[in-house]
């Protein structure tokens, strides 16, 4: 067999009680693995505030088990692309680390891999014990993604998936600030396969994302990936002024006849309010845009890493 290297990397914020039956887990199946003859569990401790780093260092007498400590809390996306960018295995797989995804997934990653694709993801059949809420804004959102972005997206994801080399290697072209890890895997376009499976519920803890967060973090991505709310301000505008075209006519039509015209001030109103509510609207579209192009050009980095351990690095403890 010829010798290869597979990082496992899991994002974690606050996630104190998941380290140990995690880490069994992963590390049960990891030694399972037909075509890897090595593997690397990168564990990004995203700012936790509970005693998630402390039990990550009990387990790093294991040097299978590398951590990265962020200096605070970046967020998930930027969490999952440091461990992406830290990994030097010939695959990556990205895990959650509430074993939502059951780490078994991994032997039928493998298999696809060995199949020759090169990105591999978990398809979500059934999710167990999550919110009408949850599974409605995913419904919703993914097809709308998709439509507004062209970006060829398999519906029903998460993160978890398995990337060839390649795979990564493209991902990491991407230099954008404000990161989708989701869409920009996929938008490198290369051979991809699903591994259905039950989506279980979180082994212990709460969900870090609430409604606020959920519907901040679709928006950020439409606005990230597509332009086509743009496209679609002007298209409305076109619609307004034929509106208005049509609506003179009319009145025209009406005075020189000497037909009774609109009156009122309750007309007037409410087509004033429209105007002014729709203006206000694709404002805040472009005002998005607008923050989001500010984020770019700034050019800050996307995390600040306070520790990392097995690494063998100067920064290492
Ligand atoms: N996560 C993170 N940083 C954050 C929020 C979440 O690293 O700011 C991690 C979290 O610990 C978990 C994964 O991202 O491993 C997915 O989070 P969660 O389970 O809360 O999301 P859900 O499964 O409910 O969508
Ligand atoms: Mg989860």
């Amino acid at each position: 067999m010829k010798k290869r290297l597979l990082s496992i990397v899991i994002p974690m914020y606050n996630e104190e009680e998941n380290i140990e039956k995690l880490y069994t887990q992963v590390t049960t199946v990891a030694t399972k693995l037909q075509h890897f003859s090595d593997y690397e569990i990168i564990a990004i401790n995203d700012g936790s505030t509970d005693d998630t780093l402390s039990n990550l260092k009990k387990l790093s007498h294991d040097s299978h088990m590398k951590i990265i400590s962020f200096t605070r809390n970046f967020g998930h996306e930027a969490a999952t692309a440091a461990g992406l960018h830290h990994a030097r295995g010939d695959a990556i797989t990205i895990f959650d680390a509430d074993l939502q995804d059951p780490p078994e997934l991994l032997l039928q990653f493998e298999k696809e891999f060995h199949n020759g694709y090169d990105i591999i993801y978990a398809q979500r059949t059934k999710r167990l014990n999550e919110t009408v809420f949850k599974k409605l804004t995913s419904k919703i959102f993914y097809p709308i993604f998709r439509w507004l972005t062209k970006l060829d997206m398999p519906k029903d994801i998460g993160d978890c998936c398995l990337l060839s080399h390649r795979a990564l290697e493209a991902f990491k072209k991407l230099p954008e600030r404000s990161m989708f890890v989701r869409g920009m895997i996929y938008w490198s376009g290369l051979p991809k396969k699903a591994v259905p499976f039950v989506r279980q519920k979180r082994a212990a803890g709460k969900t870090k994302y609430n409604y606020s967060r959920l519907l901040a973090f679709a928006l950020d991505n439409i606005i990230s990936f597509s332009t086509i709310p743009i496209y679609f301000i002007i298209f409305i505008s076109l619609f307004t002024i034929l509106a208005c075209v049509v609506g003179v006519i009319v009145a025209l039509i009406m005075k020189l006849n000497g037909w009774v015209i609109m009156t009122g001030w309750t007309s007037l109103l409410i087509s004033q309010l429209f105007l002014f509510s729709t203006t206000l609207f694709f404002l805040g579209i472009i005002g998005l845009y607008i923050g989001k192009i500010f984020e770019e050009v700034k050019q800050r980095p996307r995390y600040v890493i306070d520790t990392l351990v097995n690494f063998g690095l100067k920064k290492d403890i």
